[in-house]
C-alpha cells in the first residue's frame, strides 16, 4: 500500500494515463504559469503569518518584496504559458494584487489564532492504518469560539459555487488528520480564500459525511491498486496537462507543429487523415446518388408497371413488401408492448441475450464479483481498433 494525498487520488480520477506517467513512471512534469505563480502568493503568505505567530507584523512593502524575492528565485524561462493573450508580468501582477487584497483585508490578522503554516497532516482512511494519506493544511488556525479553522489560498480564475465547495474533498480529509492531532478538535471549519476575488467561501462536513468519504477514498484506492490499464481521458484540462506533448491523445499535434508550415501536409499521418477524408466525402457522393437513382428506378416501377428492370449487364428487381416496426426501448409504448407479451407467456420466443450491453456491464465492473467471474468465462477477449474522423481539436479546447 502507499502513501497517498489528495492530489493523487484526484489525479486519477482525472485522468489514469497522467496518473501513470506522474506517480507509477514517474515522468518529470513541464511547469506552467498558473501553478508558479500560486506557490510564490502561497509562500509569501506563508512567511507574513510565521511573523504573525511571533507577533511580528511585517508592512505591506515588505511582504510584496517577498513575493519578488521568491519569483525571482525560482523562475525558470521553461516555464509554459498556455493562454496567449498573458504574458508572465499578467501573471506576476495578479500575484501581486492577490496579495495585497488579502493584506488590506485581514491586516492585523488577529479574526483567529494561527497555529500552524503549511501544516503536514499524515493520517489513515482505516483503522488498520492501511490506506495512509498525507497533505499540508495552507493554514491552520482556532476561531474564539474554539473552531479549527483550515485555510486554504486559492489563485485559480474562476470563483467555483458554493455548492462546489460543499462537495470539495480535500479539506475534508485534512479534516481527519486534524482530529487525530489534538483531542480537543470538536469543531472544523473549512474556509478558502479566493485571491484573485479577494472572497472567502467557507464549508463543515458532518461526521456522517466524513465516514462516506473515508469509504469512498478506500475504494478508489483499490481500484488504483489493481487497475491495470491506465487510459488516457480527454477533458478541458488537457490544455493544462504537462504532458500533453506525450499523450497519444494530442503527441501527433506537438509532431506536426514542429515542422516548418509547408511540410505539414506531406507528413505521413496528415496525409492519411486527408486521404480518408477526402475518400468518406466521396463515399458520402456516392452513396446519395445511389440513393436517388433506387428512387428514379422506384418511380419508373410505378409508372411502367414493371418490376424487374433490365440493364447492359444486370437487372434491378423491385419489390414491394410492408415492413413492421415496433416500438424500440426509447419509445414509451414499449413497456406496454413487452407487458402484453409476457402476459401472452411469448417472451422467451421474442426476446434474446443483448451480448453488447452484457459486454459493457462487465468491462465497467457493473455486477458483483461472483457474477462477473460466472460470465467473464465465456467472454473472448480481442483487442480492436477502429478510426473515426471527427472535428479537429486545438490544444487548449
Ligand atoms: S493530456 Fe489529457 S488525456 Fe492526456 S494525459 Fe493529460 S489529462 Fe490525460
Amino acid at each position: 500500500m502507499g502513501l497517498y494525498s489528495y492530489t493523487r487520488l484526484a489525479t486519477y480520477k482525472q485522468c489514469p494515463y497522467k496518473y501513470k506517467l506522474r506517480y507509477i513512471d514517474k515522468i518529470p512534469e513541464v511547469k506552467t504559469i498558473e501553478p508558479f505563480m500560486g506557490s510564490c502568493v502561497h509562500e509569501t503568505l506563508e512567511r507574513l503569518y510565521k511573523n504573525v505567530i511571533s507577533a511580528k507584523l511585517v508592512p505591506l512593502e515588505r511582504v510584496l518584496e517577498y513575493y519578488h524575492e521568491i519569483w525571482a528565485r525560482d523562475w525558470d524561462d521553461n516555464i509554459r504559458i498556455v493562454k496567449k493573450d498573458l504574458t508572465k508580468d499578467d501573471y506576476k501582477t495578479l500575484g501581486e494584487k492577490c496579495i495585497e487584497d488579502y493584506y488590506e483585508s485581514y491586516y492585523p490578522f488577529n479574526q483567529s489564532r494561527t497555529i500552524h503554516v503549511e501544516k503536514r497532516v499524515l493520517f489513515s482512511l482505516d483503522n488498520e492504518g492501511r490506506h495512509k494519506m498525507r497533505g499540508f493544511i495552507d493554514r491552520l488556525a482556532i476561531a474564539p469560539d474554539g473552531t479549527y479553522e483550515i485555510h486554504d489560498y486559492k489563485t485559480d480564475g474562476t470563483l467555483p459555487a458554493q455548492k462546489d465547495k460543499d462537495e470539495d474533498k480535500q479539506l475534508a480529509l485534512y479534516q481527519i488528520g486534524v482530529k487525530e492531532m489534538w483531542r480537543d478538535v470538536h469543531s472544523v471549519k473549512f474556509i478558502w480564500h479566493y485571491l484573485v476575488f479577494n472572497k472567502e467561501i467557507t464549508s463543515s462536513r458532518s461526521d456522517g459525511d466524513i465516514e462516506k468519504l473515508r469509504a469512498d477514498k478506500i475504494a478508489l484506492i483499490t481500484e488504483i491498486e489493481s487497475a491495470s490499464e491506465f487510459s488516457p481521458r480527454e477533458s478541458s484540462l488537457c490544455g493544462w496537462c504537462s504532458y500533453q506533448a506525450i499523450c497519444p491523445l494530442w503527441k501527433h499535434l506537438f509532431i506536426i507543429e514542429r515542422l516548418p508550415p509547408r511540410e505539414v501536409s506531406k507528413e505521413e499521418g496528415v496525409k492519411l487523415v486527408d486521404r480518408l477524408e477526402g475518400l468518406q466525402n466521396e463515399g458520402k457522393e456516392i452513396e446519395s446518388e445511389i440513393e436517388e437513382t433506387k428512387e428514379e428506378l422506384i418511380n419508373y416501377s410505378d409508372r411502367e408497371g414493371v418490376d424487374r428492370i433490365f440493364g447492359s449487364n444486370k437487372m434491378a428487381k423491385i419489390k414491394k413488401e410492408t415492413k413492421l416496426s415496433f416500438p424500440d426501448t426509447r419509445d414509451e409504448k414499449r413497456i406496454e408492448l413487452e407487458k402484453v407479451i409476457k402476459a401472452e407467456g411469448k417472451w422467451d420466443e421474442v426476446s434474446s441475450l443483448d451480448v453488447r450491453k452484457l459486454a459493457k456491464k462487465v468491462q465497467e465492473g457493473g455486477w458483483n464479483e461472483d457474477i462477473l467471474e460466472n460470465v467473464e468465462e465465456f467472454a473472448e477477449k480481442e483487442e480492436k481498433k477502429s478510426v473515426t474522423l471527427v472535428k479537429k481539436k486545438g490544444k487548449e479546447e
